[in-house]
């Protein structure tokens, strides 16, 4: 059986990964750039899994699956690449301002540890204790998430990438898909068009975040998929926040303060919407303001230097959740895996999982 796949982000990678495990299935990825470039490439990698406010149905399912699966599938994929990817197992603090709801995290708390899961709900006096770096006079507190996690985004899909080759996969980078052409319901003439050439398969995997958009349109599907701006910087210190041999994530009010390794923090991201048409200008006050309060929860970050800023696309479905897994309307062979909007770094490998069973369910030639 023959699968192709559209788009070689951290999604498209982890289904590739996935299914080169199963036998009998022949894998291809097309990406018009190399890999980890457009969303993937801005992302921050924070895993926001246990903490997130998600407790039941298919959204808090995929979070669980992916969190457990990280936990073999990083030493699994360093192990066969000889890979390093950073992965931050220190946990997630989310830090309380005045007025936070703290009974919805004790219901929360008792309702993880209902299903396994840990939550910590910290004092000010425990949080200054522990991660004295937080220093604000309108924190009150802090929950703390150990079992959440973040890794470096861009580390990982490359190294799913190899991995995946290293099991048979092939990887054409710089070829676009141009256009779909399929009859409905007729599964062996499909074929699509791109600047390889004509490129036929059983299965088509549409996981081009943004890029699905004109696909799915060109069948007469349009999934519309949107653009929402986001903006990050890494900033130097030199040294550690409070105490080097504990790092966790730091976020408090969606501002980010992600260590990543001698003295460096990243500090993201900004949530900025197109206006009239998609195209998003970068608001320069906009990063200001999420630098300001990164420093506001952890004042010595006044003194770093700022080394990098960037800015990235999330792919955000229009008029309904994301992200989107699902076979295409009206066609049997084209599977949608896209629409991850603020969180494809923490549901690919939950995605993966879901476009596998998809894909064997259908097909009683494949074995796992
Ligand atoms: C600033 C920022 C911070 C973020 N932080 C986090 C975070 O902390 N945690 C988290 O979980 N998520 C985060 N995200 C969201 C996350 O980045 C996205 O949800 C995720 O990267 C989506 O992955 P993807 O593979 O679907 O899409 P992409 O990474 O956008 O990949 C799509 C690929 O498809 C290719 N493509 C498109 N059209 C075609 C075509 N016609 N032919 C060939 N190839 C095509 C593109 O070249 C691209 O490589 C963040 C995003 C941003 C912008």
């Amino acid at each position: 059986m023959n699968v192709v796949i559209i788009g070689c982000g951290i999604v498209g990678a982890a289904i590739a990964y996935e299914l080169s495990q199963v036998k009998g299935v022949t894998i291809t990825v097309l990406d018009k750039q190399p890999p980890a470039q457009a969303s993937t490439g801005a992302a921050l990698g924070v895993l926001m899994g246990i903490i997130s406010h998600k407790i039941k149905g298919n959204a808090w399912r995929l979070r669980s699956t992916s969190i457990q699966r990280y936990e073999s599938l990083i030493p699994e994929l360093e192990a066969i690449t000889n890979r390093n990817i950073p992965f931050n197992r220190q946990g997630i603090l989310s830090l309380c301002p005045e007025g936070e709801d703290l009974d919805g995290w004790q219901k929360l708390q008792e309702i993880r540890h209902s299903q396994g899961w840990q939550l910590e709900i910290w004092d000010k006096a425990k949080l200054q204790k522990i991660c004295p770096q937080v220093d604000d006079p309108k924190i009150i507190g802090a929950v703390y998430s150990p079992q959440d996690r973040q890794l470096d985004p861009t580390a990982l899909t490359l190294a799913l990438v190899e991995a995946s080759q290293h099991n048979g996969v092939t990887f054409k980078f710089g070829v676009e898909v141009l256009g779909m052409t399929q009859a409905p319901k007729r599964e062996w003439d499909s074929s699509i068009e791109t600047t390889y050439g004509k490129i036929t398969a059983d299965w088509f995997i549409i996981s081009a975040g943004l890029g699905s958009s004109p696909l799915t349109a060109q069948l007469n599907q349009k999934v519309d998929i949107r653009p929402v701006l986001g903006q990050a910087l890494q900033l130097s210190l030199g040294h550690s926040l409070g105490n080097p041999n504990f790092q966790p994530v730091i976020t408090g009010n969606d501002v980010h303060i992600v260590p990543i390794g001698n003295g460096d923090y990243w500090v993201g991201a900004t949530v900025e919407f197109p206006e009239n048409s998609d195209e998003i200008p970068p608001d320069e006050e906009l990063l200001e303001s999420v630098k300001q309060q990164a420093i506001g929860f952890c004042p010595e970050l006044a003194k770093a230097t700022i080394l990098l800023t960037w800015t990235g696309l999330r792919p955000r479905p229009e008029g309904r959740p994301a992200p989107i897994i699902e076979k295409l309307s009206g066609f049997n062979n084209i599977l949608l895996a896209t629409g991850h909007y603020r969180n494809g770094v923490l549901l690919a490998p939950a995605t993966a999982c879901k476009i596998r069973e998809m894909i064997i369910s259908n097909d009683p030639q494949t074995t796992e």
